[in-house]
């Protein structure tokens, strides 16, 4: 399975969906497709003032101009482009990739570096990048050498009458937005929804999902939250977003073997190894998609018990899933008790 893919099935608006599909008197347009290496949706119900073709071919050219921006995927990207560079000197980025890197400096801050958009050389040489799988782990030495090129400190964000600029001091430097880049294309969508005076709505990108209002059937959007294993799909808890933002970071579906051990996508920076501990997901709920995409990496790498006492710290809707002896157990924050549905 693909892992973008994986990742979209953790969360989802199953129940919304079928419910709307089997009511004849539904007045719900779903429109899907595929961007980052995922797929993405939209939902829209009530009246709008616009077509359902012309709404694909806005939601493509948002999501397009994100990929062109952002995508590591892409190797003339703005983002790319900034990687490939061995410049010291500030290079214009578009406003929105100034957004998505001031929330990464942020959380990268409040999580003591546990979410770290610099650790792209770690992230590659894992083969979780671009360039895909490697089939034996990196050795200490490897390692070592990745990450004298990684570290937030190493990266300043300049803002002038002009526009934005991204500024590097160690030439080798890898930018990674993948973390993030599924919440701001959840983002974009909902911007776009605001510009057609759209008010009921469901969109998501990959694992990153927002909604607002109610569904063709007049009753709110429900969001899935599902089990966290690779085999079953069954549904842990269901969320009513309410506005909100939503996304959910795992370890157990994008990953790799070797010797009986299996290597997350997930890389705690500080050891330059993918994580190994018992939490499973973090699921945020916050007010963007981008903020909620941010967090769910940073409690991840944490750990279950780092990220209940941060989410606690910080006032954050969270719901973590760690395995036990005898399966699962799972932890929510009052915040994230507020969205459930049961
Ligand atoms: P999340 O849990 O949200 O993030 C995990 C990812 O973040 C890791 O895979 C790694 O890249 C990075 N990461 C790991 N550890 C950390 C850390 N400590 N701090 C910060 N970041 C960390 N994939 C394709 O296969 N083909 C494509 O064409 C493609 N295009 C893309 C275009 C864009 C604009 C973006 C943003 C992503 C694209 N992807 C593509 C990647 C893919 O779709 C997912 O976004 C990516 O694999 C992250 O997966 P996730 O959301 O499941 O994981």
């Amino acid at each position: 399975m693909a892992k973008a893919f994986a990742k979209g099935l953790l969360l989802s608006a199953l129940f919304s969906l079928l419910a709307a599909c089997n009511d004849p008197q539904s007045r719900q347009i779903d429109i899907d497709g595929k961007t980052m290496g995922t797929f993405y949706s939209v939902k829209v119900s009530g009246d709008i003032a616009i077509s359902p073709q012309q709404l694909r071919r806005q939601i493509d050219a948002v999501l397009e101009r994100a990929n062109d921006d952002i995508s590591t995927y892409r190797a003339d990207s703005v983002l790319s482009r900034f990687n490939q560079s061995r410049s010291a000197d500030p290079q214009p980025i578009p406003r929105g990739m100034a957004d998505i890197i001031l929330m990464a400096q942020r959380i990268g801050r409040d999580t003591g570096g546990a979410m770290d958009i610099t650790v792209g050389p770690l992230v590659n040489l894992w083969g979780f990048g671009p360039d895909k799988r490697v089939v034996k782990a990196p050795d200490a030495r490897q390692i070592d050498a990745a990450k004298q090129n990684v570290g937030l400190q190493h990266l300043k964000l300049l803002s002038d009458s002009r526009g934005e600029w991204l500024q590097k001091d160690l030439p080798n430097m890898y930018v990674d937005l993948s973390t993030l880049g599924e919440g701001y294309g959840a983002d974009e969508l909902v911007r776009l929804m605001a510009r057609n005076g759209i008010t009921n709505y469901l969109v998501s990108v990959g694992g990153a999902v927002s909604s607002r209002g109610v569904n063709g059937q007049g009753k709110p959007w429900r969001v899935a939250i599902q089990k966290p294993t690779d085999r079953e799909n069954a549904v842990q808890a269901l969320v009513d977003l309410q506005g909100y933002g939503i996304s959910t970071a795992g370890s157990y579906r994008n990953y790799f073997e070797q010797d009986g051990h299996r290597y997350s996508h997930v890389i705690d920076p500080t050891t330059g190894r993918p994580i190994d501990h018992r939490l499973v997901s973090a699921t945020v709920i916050a007010p963007t998609a981008l903020e909620a995409d941010g967090w769910d990496t940073g409690l991840m790498v944490l750990g279950s018990e780092k990220a209940l006492k941060l989410a606690e710290e910080k006032g954050l809707a969270v719901y973590l899933i760690s395995k036990t002896d005898e399966g699962f157990s799972a932890v929510m924050t009052p915040q994230f008790k507020a969205f459930l549905l049961q």
